[in-house]
């Protein structure tokens, strides 16, 4: 089965922060490299091992400390010594503040002093050069030499990162093949939203819905989620497991199914989130929408329909949607709002008593006769949820005075007229 090329998402996405400041993108550009020669090859392992030596020994030192110092402290404990070791200035702040991270980590998880095996250094932009045309880094290591790598990448992949700055890069050899990572940022400015367009996930179908203002619903489209088929790959998984139930880890051949399933289960729902992604972007510029999501960490009782791994394959799979979301939406300067999605999908929009469930998944509401399909309800709620109380991005970006009325009681009618089309997409 041919799989698609996954692009590594790697996003900074503080939803706050990112709101307020205009926001940042981040993404690592993830390759295998080639050293020009083997001293290249040579040199480099050689820095890599003295890098790691010497962050183990600053995590020693870290570690028999009562309280972990600042950076300033550290400057002051480590640098003229890893300086007098051949350690560029860049280089040895990298490594402290690494080292410090790790014991941080380490001492609030209760663990053991960390020990280092891996070889693999973090290298700030003063210390490399990256000819981005030529796929060729050249990177400044110990006693001021220097080590070129050939970067095994097409120009497509690159392509994108053309008006990206980079600013750090990460490099590891493991079983002497030569990896890096680059990471690149880019300012994102924000579009001020003309619409909100809102997002449903449950177990069957992803439900994007987009409103006016007014609340009157200018667009509704709808996919099949993949959720089912994902199942099936996980069931033949447990199946093998319970087959074999003490020998699977042993046998090559099963663990090779065990895998293979386990890969179908991943690049679908990568192809799925990219298919998704394609459409956000592509109604998102038509209607400039604000987007907005459940927020899944108050998630808990939409899921009860589901024996525990699948709650925990669904949930994966709506923060991989999400994730897809909100990248491509921040790719094209559209802000994300996060809603609780707490009984979306069993109010009533239009009185707010409990839906009750009339089968195959239309609701009805027992007090005002409201009668609707409950993705299409789950968006209109999360629609008001979102222009009730959720209007942090739209009270940043837009002018003062009500440029951005959020829609009154009386309008409700309004998004309500089309709860009863059935816009099955899948
Ligand atoms: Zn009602």
């Amino acid at each position: 089965m041919e799989r698609k090329n996954n692009k590594l998402y790697s996003i900074v996405l503080d939803v706050v922060n990112y709101s307020v400041r205009g926001g940042e993108l981040v993404e690592a550009l993830k390759v295998r490299a080639l050293p020009e020669g083997s001293d290249d090859r040579n040199a480099l392992i050689e820095f890599l091992k003295l890098y790691r030596d010497v962050l183990q020994l600053v995590v020693n030192r870290l570690w028999s400390l009562n309280e972990v110092p600042s950076i300033k402290t550290l400057h002051r404990m480590f640098y003229s010594e890893l300086r007098n070791r051949g350690f560029r200035a860049h280089h040895v702040k990298q490594i402290y503040v690494y080292a410090k991270a790790v014991v941080r980590a380490s001492k609030q998880n209760g663990g053991k002093k960390p020990v280092l095996r891996r070889l693999t250094a973090r290298i700030d932009r003063y210390d490399y050069r990256l000819d981005l045309e030529n796929r060729m880094l050249i990177l400044k290591i110990h006693e001021n030499r220097e080590v070129k790598l050939r970067l095994l990448t097409s120009t497509e992949r690159v392509e994108k990162f053309r008006g990206w700055s980079n600013y750090e890069i990460a490099v590891k050899v493991v079983e002497d093949e030569v990896y890096v990572a680059v990471y690149f940022k880019k300012t994102v400015k924000f579009r001020k939203p003309r619409t909100v367009m809102t997002v449903d996930v449950n177990f069957d179908n992803v439900t994007l819905a987009v409103f006016a203002p007014s609340g009157k619903l200018l667009k509704l489209k709808r996919y099949r989620t993949p959720l089912r088929r994902m199942l099936t790959h996980r069931i033949w998984i447990e199946r093998i497991q319970r087959r074999y139930s003490r020998s699977w880890r042993f046998i090559r051949g099963v663990r090779r199914a065990i895998r293979r399933h386990g890969e179908r289960i991943r690049s679908i729902a990568w192809d799925y989130a990219h298919k998704i992604g394609d459409s956000i972007a592509e109604l998102t510029s038509r209607y400039s929408s604000i987007i907005v999501l459940e927020n899944l960490n108050k998630l808990r009782s939409n899921m009860n329909r589901s024996n525990s791994f699948n709650k925990k394959l669904s949930l994966w799979f709506y923060r991989r949607v999400q994730f897809t979301i909100s990248y491509e939406a921040l790719e094209r300067g559209l802000l994300v709002s996060y809603v609780n999605p707490m009984r979306t999908s069993s109010t009533c929009p239009r009185c707010g008593s409990r839906l009750e469930d009339g089968g195959s998944r239309v609701l009805r509401c027992g007090r005002c006769g409201l009668t609707g399909d409950r993705d299409v309800i789950a968006c209109i709620n999360l629609f008001y949820r979102y222009s009730r109380c959720g209007v942090l991005g739209v009270t940043l970006n837009a002018p003062k005075g009500d440029a951005y009325p959020r829609p009154m009681r009386g309008n409700r009618n309004e998004a309500m007229k089309s709860t009863n089309i059935n816009l099955h997409q899948s």
